[in-house]
């Protein structure tokens, strides 16, 4: 049986959470957090909103199982094998790296992303990452349904057309009264849904976890309003990168606020949108609403690999 209910519950009585102490260099600046990391503790934030409507497609068009792609440490991966598991689905992932498949045990024991999907029932298909590559193509296409029968797909990072109507939920009456609105961006399906929801005298500000000017003409894929921009200064060195300087950022946000952020998203966005507020890029008065877009399930494996490096960790 597909029961996509959890899906169709309003989280929109989240709270938004004021921040205290952002005033800077005698400007008054209201910064607030919109806490959708709260809606579920893998199928949270921006990723919830992204299945949503794709999950109550595919139940209408009676599909029972879920294909999608990703690599090892992907939140996106593990979301889609825990909102299966929630709604009934069966769920396929194509992850990059064939070496990952070789002992399967092994790599369970060392990925703690996709020992967690693994458990959720999540079925592996390892391949490698020229096939990776080549996924959108008519040939790989048909394997996959040769060998599994058919499917609903979700793309990789999961943005299409009903992940940006998803995600237009994430602004409502709570939210209207903020100036600007900050969010991170990895493929910008979160961030052009965000832009749709928003009211003309709203700014989407959105901060790019990953190098590489595609992003705008993704973007515009998606929307033709124009009140946002991308601040491109804090990826990090790219995607999954990071230094010790945002690894104490994340640890004394969480110390004076009492939120967590993660290293690959949030923690970045957060870092950046601090820096802009102390350099007197906001007006006075500007209030400001940094959405939480989740992906606390990778800080452990993430903190895998800093032991592993001897550096300090998440905490
Ligand atoms: C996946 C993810 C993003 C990126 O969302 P896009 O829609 O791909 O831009 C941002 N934040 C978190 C926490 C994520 O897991």
């Amino acid at each position: 049986m597909i029961d996509v209910s959890f899906f169709e519950n309003d989280f929109n009585l989240l709270q938004v959470q004021e921040l205290a102490g952002f005033s800077r260099g005698g400007r008054t600046i209201e910064l607030a957090v919109k806490r959708e990391e709260l809606i579920h503790n893998v199928v949270s934030g921006n990723k919830f909103r992204k299945l949503k409507y794709n999950l109550i497609a595919a139940k209408n068009q009676k599909q029972e199982t879920l294909l999608t792609f990703g690599g090892a440490y992907s939140n996106h991966i593990a979301a889609v094998a825990k909102a299966g598991e929630l709604c009934g689905f069966k769920t396929l992932g194509v992850i990059r790296g064939e070496e990952l498949g070789e002992n399967l045990l092994q790599t369970l024991q060392q990925n703690g992303t996709l020992k967690f999907a693994y458990e959720c029932g999540m079925h592996f298909h390892f391949v490698t990452r020229s096939e990776y590559r080549n996924k959108q193509t008519a040939s790989f296409r048909e394997s996959l349904k040769t060998k599994f029968g058919d499917f609903y797909e979700i793309p990789e990072g999961g943005t299409n057309d009903l992940a940006v109507k998803g995600c237009t939920e994430i602004l409502n009456s709570d939210t209207s009264s903020y100036d600007v609105i900050a969010c991170a961006v990895g493929t910008g399906g979160t961030i052009a849904g965000i832009i749709e929801g928003s009211l003309p005298h709203q700014k989407i500000i959105g901060f790019p976890a990953l190098k590489g000017d595609f992003l705008t003409d993704e973007i515009k894929k998606y929307t033709s309003k124009t009140n946002w921009q991308l601040i491109s200064d804090y990826h990090f060195g790219g995607y999954a990168k990071m230094n010790s300087a945002l690894i104490s950022f994340i640890n004394s946000f969480k110390e004076k606020h009492g939120i967590q952020l993660d290293p690959v998203y949030t923690g970045k966005m957060m870092y950046g949108l601090t820096e802009l507020i102390e350099s007197g890029f906001f007006s006075e008065n500007t209030r400001i609403l940094a959405v939480h877009t989740g992906g606390l399930q990778g800080i452990a494996g993430m903190n895998e690999k800093l032991k592993r490096k001897g550096q300090s960790l998440i905490v």
